[in-house]
């Protein structure tokens, strides 16, 4: 299983770290169009989407990546990958990479606090204990589609979601020692494998 990570801004060390300890076979940075080639899984990571997706643009990973989001290639965007993800951003009409039918509004918390942890329910994840999340201006999700289902909220604001092979999160899954959500998505990607062999 090889796992790539969108290396263009943002905390892509902790993602790599993070994916070799929840088990992936190997794990790669993703900064050329060359670098998702054999690819079964792509992380996004936080950072600065505006910034992200200029430089997708600019490296020609915009498109290819989408294909492969549309050829069902499990993708994992956290922060700013999860407005990378979305189809639907609020207070803009256009989206990134458009592949996952929700509606996201950027700097949800901000107003109020910057940066905090809180301890979610994260559905269908292994173990009893809850998920410790950090929100760093972290967007939520307003609106999902049908095919969506919400994984977990906070104060009544979707925060994960899933759409079959995609997933996404407001906060830093990366930043903590708690791998299960990687974990969760590198069972989406084992699923996705033997689908496609
Ligand atoms: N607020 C940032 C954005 O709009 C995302 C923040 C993050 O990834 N920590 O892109």
């Amino acid at each position: 299983m090889k796992i790539g990570v969108l290396a263009l801004q943002g905390a892509v060390a902790e993602h790599i770290k993070s994916l070799q300890q929840a088990g992936a076979d190997e794990v790669v940075p993703v900064k050329w169009p060359a670098d998702l080639e054999g690819l079964d899984g792509l992380v996004l990571p936080g950072g600065e989407s505006t910034t992200i997706g200029k430089l997708m643009n600019k490296y020609e990973l915009m498109e290819p990546v989408r294909e492969m989001a549309e050829r069902g290639v499990p993708m994992f965007g956290t922060c700013a990958g999860l407005i990378l993800l979305a189809n639907r951003i609020e207070g803009q009409d256009w989206a990134h990479l458009g592949v996952f039918d929700v509606l996201v509004n950027r700097n949800s918390f901000g107003r109020q606090v910057d940066s905090f942890e809180t301890d979610l329910e994260v559905k269908d994840m292994e173990g009893d204990e809850k998920y410790t999340a950090v929100f760093i201006r972290a967007p939520h999700i307003i609106e999902v589609g049908d095919q969506v289902e919400v994984l977990s909220t906070f104060n009544d604001r979707v925060v994960t979601a899933r759409q079959g092979h995609i997933i996404g999160a407001s906060f830093h899954p990366e930043l903590t020692d708690d791998v299960r959500l990687h974990k969760y998505f590198l069972k989406m990607v084992d699923e996705a494998k033997q689908v496609r062999v």
